[in-house]
């Protein structure tokens, strides 16, 4: 092993640091180098070392035998004296409950959760399910208490003391770490930290204290909603643990499914619809079945142009805050024949210069400049 640090510069201090300084240094290093919470390199040598060092400089008689003599005391080893218990810091004090608690994994401070779990179900819906507001319904098997033990999961309701924990429900931990032995509280294990454990196991529940039964759940999709909307059905989760405490919340995650042509685009309503050259020279109307159940008629003006969009006021979905609804939003396409036959060609040669712009660079320019306004 490398030669000891000084202990003080281990703790950043000075010579004539007080106790307050020392503890305040301990503290604040101590917190970096927690081997089971740094990621520092090495933090757990570190940590040995700090706690060393503190141990030392925070015992009046160890700190003027070390001022006096260095790591080379006339005993050797300062720490000769404590044989291989090592040192009883508390550290609890000097670090703050919190600190404590987590290299305990929360055991002791928090209050043991009597609540059941919560249940997240994904339930998948049709777009035009947020238009109408509508009733679905899902049959699942959810977890209840077990009718033959009122969800204790013991026999006819009996328990006896742990024998683990004496029925204190928690138990002593010792941890070592270097040459320091830290104590804390831990729930039981034996008994889930509740002290007692069934005499019996139930029967039917197998000491589970839950059985699975078929549930219908009913609820109404909520105007508007959005694919993530969570609904909260309250006491539908899963039961407390030994039948004690309140039941978890079931969660319905709604997820919409993708329409066949419409984007959603908040409460508006995208979608293209490919026209040939025709009805965008001469105008037309396309009459569609629309998700609200009506039909809907896009009316495309003469002159119409490949880019352009159409909008359908108030027919697209609900808005959630303001009330009301979207818009539907038409994007004009030119649609593109895959072939045509010899007599359209014709036609169509027949009428190309009446279609194509008489001077092609003004129409370059022209083009340019609108896209520069926009
Ligand atoms: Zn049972
Ligand atoms: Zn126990």
């Amino acid at each position: 092993m490398s030669k000891k640090r000084d202990y003080y510069e281990v703790l950043g201090v000075d010579r004539q640091a007080g106790e307050k300084d020392l503890k305040n240094a301990f503290r604040r290093l101590a917190r970096k180098y927690h081997p089971d919470r740094s990621t520092e390199d090495d933090a757990e040598n570190r940590f040995k070392e700090l706690q060393e060092a503190y141990a030392v400089l925070s015992d009046s008689e160890k700190r003027s035998q070390y001022d006096r003599f260095g790591h080379d005391g006339p005993q050797g080893n300062p720490f000769g004296g404590f044989g291989s218990g090592g040192f009883n810091i508390n550290f609890e004090d000097i670090l703050g409950g919190d600190f404590f608690s987590n290299i305990f994994g929360g055991g002791r401070s928090r209050r043991r959760e009597r609540r059941g779990s919560d249940i997240l179900l994904r339930h998948s819906i049709e777009l035009a399910a947020v238009l109408t507001q509508a009733e679905e319904e899902v049959v699942i098997d959810l977890p209840e208490p077990c009718q033959s033990c009122d969800g204790s999961g013991a026999k006819d309701g009996a328990t006896i003391n742990c024998e683990t924990c004496s029925g204190q429900g928690q138990v002593r931990v010792r941890q070592q770490v270097g040459p320091f032995i830290q104590e804390g509280v831990q729930p039981c294990n034996a008994c889930s930290g509740r002290g007692q454990i069934s005499k019996e196991p139930c029967k039917p529940c197998k000491g589970k204290g839950q059985e699975m039964k078929s549930n219908t759940l009913r609820f109404t999709v909520p105007l508007g909603a959005e694919s993530g909307t969570r609904l909260r059905m309250r006491g539908k989760g899963e039961p407390a643990p030994h039948g004690q405490g309140q039941p978890g919340d079931l969660f319905v995650e709604l997820e919409i499914e993708e329409h066949p042509w419409f984007e959603r685009s908040g409460s508006d309503l995208i979608m293209s619809l490919p026209l040939g050259y025709s009805d965008m020279v001469l105008g037309t109307s396309v009459e569609l079945n629309h998700l609200d159940g009506d039909s809907m008629t896009i009316k495309v003006p003469p002159m119409s142009n490949s880019g352009d969009t159409i909008e359908i006021k108030k027919r697209g979905l609900p808005r959630q805050r303001s009330g009301g609804r979207g818009d539907v939003v038409v994007l004009i396409k030119l649609h593109m024949p895959r072939k045509i036959p010899k007599s359209v060609k014709k036609t169509l040669s027949q009428l190309r210069e009446e279609l194509s712009p008489s001077d092609v660079e003004k129409s370059i320019l022209k083009d340019a400049n609108e896209r520069r306004q926009r």
